[in-house]
Order: structure tokens, then sequence, then C-alpha cells
């Protein structure tokens, strides 16, 4: 079977167009996702591609050195496209570096077409190797199976890309010209084909992956402050319940209510009533590890489940939120300070039981005066109501 190669030529780029059209038309203005990088690296792409096709029926300032600059830019748009959706920025070197470098080595070494084939491929080569490492990367792996596609996809481009500087290098002058009938060169253009689909469709692929993982997020976080919210902390209890009851691991819970909340609204207004809200989270969350839950229960009701914590570390990690909370300064300057019932998980306890008596410790805070922490003593048992008032000066 032969292949007629300008029929290739133009399916690849009718395949990069259509791609091109299809990315961009999924991209949105208001998102940041990275899709319009990547719809314009692949514009970029097409026009190299177009470029080259053209050697020797066009100047070879257009085919060599403009085809080579825009199919380095192309792969800067896809890094590009690739940090944002990752969150982080790419270096202003990576960025101008490749371009000028592609552009330097066309330009100079002009005159020894080996040397400027070898040169620019080895440019392309620290693209395609970076945006392969940064797909690769353990703190940007996020986002899961279209990750794999986009290294699989750089992975393939990388070693058409050495294969062509190596064979040029071994003196393999059939694969100079990417116009030439070559079943190396025919084999070479399937296997970018093939990468520039699978890369794009992989890139598609995270940004889904990533705007479902942002919506599972946001069902279990509280829109206002940030902090999970009842569904996430009761999955989360359910879990230190289980391990609690297996394996002895303490947990313990905080409930901690703001005080006087309705008489602040009404003082200062709804508005500077949440800023409190979230200051409030902040203060605690200054407080807590990063293994420790904090969640909005409702209103100004807050729960904090510390797993490996035991009653006594919970009742000082209260006073200690406490202390925070005084020495905080809030929106208008008003005070604010909240009282928390404090409990350990007891063997054979349900959850249900366990928020009860966290709720009794918190109402008998309220009722000894508010902003103090009530704990309540392991010792006596499931359900036992017994308390140790702590507050200001008690001892916890
Ligand atoms: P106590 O010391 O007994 O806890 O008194 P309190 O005023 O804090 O408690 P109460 O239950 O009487 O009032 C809670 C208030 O919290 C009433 C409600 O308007 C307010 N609140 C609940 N959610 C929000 C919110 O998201 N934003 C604002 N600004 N206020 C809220
Ligand atoms: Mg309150
Ligand atoms: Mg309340």
């Amino acid at each position: 079977m032969t292949i007629h190669m300008p029929t290739l030529l133009i399916t690849f780029l009718v395949v990069c167009v259509t791609l091109m059209f299809a990315v961009a038309c999924v991209a949105r203005r208001d998102t940041d996702d990275g899709l319009s990088d990547w719809a314009w690296g692949l514009a970029l792409n097409t026009v190299a591609i177009v470029l080259w096709a053209m050697r020797g029926r066009a100047p070879d300032f257009l085919t060599v050195v403009v085809a080579n600059t825009a199919q380095a830019g192309a792969y800067t748009l896809f890094l590009t496209a690739l940090a944002r959706l990752q969150r982080w920025s790419v270096p202003p070197g990576a960025v101008w570096l490749p371009l000028l470098a592609a552009a330097g080595t066309s330009l100079l070494l002009e005159s020894n077409l080996q040397a400027r084939i070898v040169a620019c491929g080895l440019v392309l080569v620290a693209q395609q190797a970076l945006i392969l490492y940064a797909c690769l990367h353990p703190t940007h792996s996020a986002i899961g199976r279209g990750r794999h596609l986009l290294a699989l996809a750089f992975g393939i481009l990388i070693l058409v890309s050495l294969m062509r500087v190596a064979g040029l290098i071994s003196g393999l002058a059939i694969i100079r010209d990417i116009t030439q009938n070559s079943a190396v060169q025919i084999t070479l253009l399937y296997a970018m084909l093939v990468a520039l689909i699978l890369g794009s469709s992989g890139f598609v692929l995270m940004v889904k992956e990533y705007a479902d993982e942002q919506a599972r997020l946001a069902a279990k976080k509280d829109a206002l402050t940030g902090v999970w919210n009842r569904t996430h902390l009761e999955e989360v209890a359910q879990h230190e319940i289980n391990r609690r009851q297996r394996y002895g691991h303490p947990v313990a819970l905080i409930m901690a209510d703001i005080d006087h909340f309705k008489r602040l609204n009404d003082t200062f207004g709804h508005a500077t009533g949440d800023r409190v809200l979230k200051q409030f989270c902040l203060v605690l969350g200054n407080c807590v590890r990063s293994s420790d839950v904090l969640a909005r229960w409702g209103g100004e009701e807050f729960l904090l489940l510390l797993p490996n914590s035991d009653l006594a570390s919970a009742a000082q990690l209260a006073e200690r939120v406490r202390s925070a909370l005084a020495a905080w300064c809030f929106p208008e300057g008003c005070a604010v300070s909240a009282s928390f019932g404090v409990t350990a998980c007891q063997q054979n306890e349900t959850w249900e039981h366990w928020l009860h008596r966290s709720d009794m410790a918190l109402y008998r805070a309220k009722a000894a005066g508010r902003d103090r922490v009530e704990t309540e003593a392991l010792e006596k048992g499931p359900g036992a109501m017994g308390a140790t008032a702590a507050g200001e000066g008690a001892a916890v």
C-alpha cells in the first residue's frame, strides 16, 4: 500500500483545524481553564504544518524560520494552558526562550540544514519534555485520566522528535524533509497526528475532570465561609467513629456558637455579620491542625472534629480558640465571643448521641453565662451528662 504524502498532510491539517474549532467552541470566556490557550496552540500548530508543507515552494524564511517559531509557540501555548488549569504560572523564561531559540537557530544555521534541524528539534524536545514533566509532577496531579492521555501524547511527540534528530545525526536523509514520501516519514507523521488527537482529547478531559472535582468540592463546602458543611463533617465523623470502635483511636468534638450574634446583626447589619462569620472561621482555622475538620453546622454554629485528640487536649484547644477570638480585631471593632461544648466519642456511641452530648455541653456553657468552654468527663460512660465547667479561669 502506498500513501499519498500530500493527502496525508491535508488529513493532518483537517484534523488540526477540526480540533482547534472543537476546543475553541467549548472554551468559555468566563472560565480560566486553559481551553482558549489550547485552541490558540492548535491554531499555531496548523500554521506550522501549512508552512512546512510549502517547503521548496515558498521562501525558506517562511517555511523554516516562521514555521519552527510557530511550532515552538504552539508548545508554549500548550504549556500555558496546562499551567492555567493546574493553577501555577509558567516562568517567563519558559515562554520566551524557546521562541527565541527556535527563531535564532533557524536564522543563524540557515545554511547548514542538518545542524538547523537538529538544533530546532532539540528546542522542541525540551518544550515537550517540560509539558510532560508538568503533566506528571505529583503536586499538579489532581486530575487523573485526562492527564495520562496528555502524558502519553507528549511521550510520543518526544520519541518522534528524538528519532528525527537521531536520524539526521546518523545521516538518514529520508527524514530531513517532512514532505518526503518515505515509510519513516509517514510513520512519524502518523505518530504526530495520533499525539495531537490524544493530547487534545486528554486536555479537554482534564478540564472536565477538574470542573467535576470543583463541583464535588463545592457540594461539601459552605458557600459563605468556605469551611466544610455538615454533609462532609458527618461523613468524616462516621469514619472517625468507626476507627474509634475498631482501633480505639480517640476522637473529640467541639461545638462552638457565637454569643449574641443576633444582637451583632441588629446593631451592625447582616453584611457585617457575614464578615464576622468569615473571620470567625479564619480564627478557628488558624488554631487547628490540618487533620482537624472545621464545619459550619448552621447559622452561627460551628463544629470542630478532632481526630486523635482526647477530651483534655480538645478542651485546651477550645480555650485557645476562645483567647484567639478575644485578641482578634473583628469588623467595626465589635467584640466577638463564643461558647463551646467539648466532648470525646465514647465506645459504641452513635453520631446522633455524641452530637446531642456536645449540644448539651454547649447549652450549659450558654446557661453559665457564655464566653466559656464546657467539657464532659469521659469516665461517666455513654450518655453521661455530668459536666466540668471551664470558661474564664476554670481548669480544663
Ligand atoms: P446566643 O448567644 O444564645 O447564641 O444568641 P444568638 O443571638 O447568637 O443566637 P440566636 O439563635 O438568637 O441568633 C442567631 C442569629 O444568627 C440569627 C440569625 O439571623 C443569624 N444568622 C444565621 N445565619 C446567618 C448568616 O449567614 N449571616 C448573618 N449575618 N447572620 C446569620
Ligand atoms: Mg449564637
Ligand atoms: Mg445558635
